[in-house]
């Protein structure tokens, strides 16, 4: 993580407190304790006055993913966005993402390499014949890595786990995610204690995947919503 409201959770227990008593958000800044901020943000969570925590915001900057991947991160609007460009940089070694199941199969890890291959051969002759990087670059593939540095507040980062820590989610954004997660509960551990794909957050599976290992975990511990 780049960096983030310092304090996020009593900046956002004191918006809380503010709109539920006279005290102003300065003064309860100042003044709630521990006990009283985890007890305003487990209520206003709870009751869903989630714009409380658009005053909390995480800047992440996230490396070696692939531009597959870096395409559905930028579909989350609640957020900004600084993707490192292929029309000002030019690449002069690609390390691409490969996915797992391809490079566990030595058919499948070959003819991805040639094609690979081939992509950047192309990519780094039309470069030397004087052919502009933005026009080249139409020869890389998804596989080509990139970074982005991104903005979220806390409540469209809720939205964020619910969706891309899901099982469903494809594994490459999902494991950026999980990694988020892990980074936010460290500085906010009361907003995101619940925070997951929706069987963790809200007990219930929108995608009804009931042969779901982790749905199938939770349900056998009493989680709500009987499989259809
Ligand atoms: C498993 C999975 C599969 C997917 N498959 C596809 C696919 O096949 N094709 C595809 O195109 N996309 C796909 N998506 C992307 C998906 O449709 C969303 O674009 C993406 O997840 C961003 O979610 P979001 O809109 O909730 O987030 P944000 O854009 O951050 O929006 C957050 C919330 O703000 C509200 N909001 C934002 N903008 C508007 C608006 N214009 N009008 C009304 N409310 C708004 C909504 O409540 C929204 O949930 C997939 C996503 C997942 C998780």
């Amino acid at each position: 993580m780049l960096t983030y409201t310092p304090d996020p959770e009593r900046a956002a227990a004191a918006a809380a407190r503010q709109c539920y008593s006279k005290f102003s958000a300065t003064k309860a800044y100042g003044e709630l304790t521990q006990e009283e901020i985890k007890r305003l943000l487990r209520k206003i969570i709870s009751s869903g006055h989630l714009s409380v925590l658009e005053h909390d915001s995480f800047t992440f900057v996230v490396e070696g993913i692939s531009r597959a991947c870096s395409h559905q991160l930028v579909r989350h609007r609640i957020a900004s966005y600084s993707q490192q460009s292929q029309r000002y940089v030019k690449f002069d070694e690609l390390e691409f993402i490969i996915p797992d199941s391809i490079l566990n199969d030595e058919e499948s890890k070959r003819m991805f390499l040639e094609g690979l291959e081939g992509c950047k051969e192309t990519y780094r002759r039309l470069l030397a014949k004087g052919i502009p990087a933005e026009d080249a670059r139409y020869i890389l593939p998804q596989a080509s890595p990139t970074k982005i540095v991104l903005t979220m507040n806390a409540r469209s980062l809720l939205n964020f786990f619910e969706l891309r820590c899901c099982l469903s989610a494809q594994w490459e954004i999902r494991r950026v995610a999980e990694e988020m997660l892990a980074l936010v509960k460290g500085v906010a551990p009361t907003i995101f204690e619940n925070a997951g794909p929706f069987c963790v957050s809200r007990r219930i599976c929108p995608e009804k995947k009931y042969t779901c290992p982790k749905w199938t975990e939770l349900y056998k511990k009493g989680c709500g919503g009987a499989p259809a």
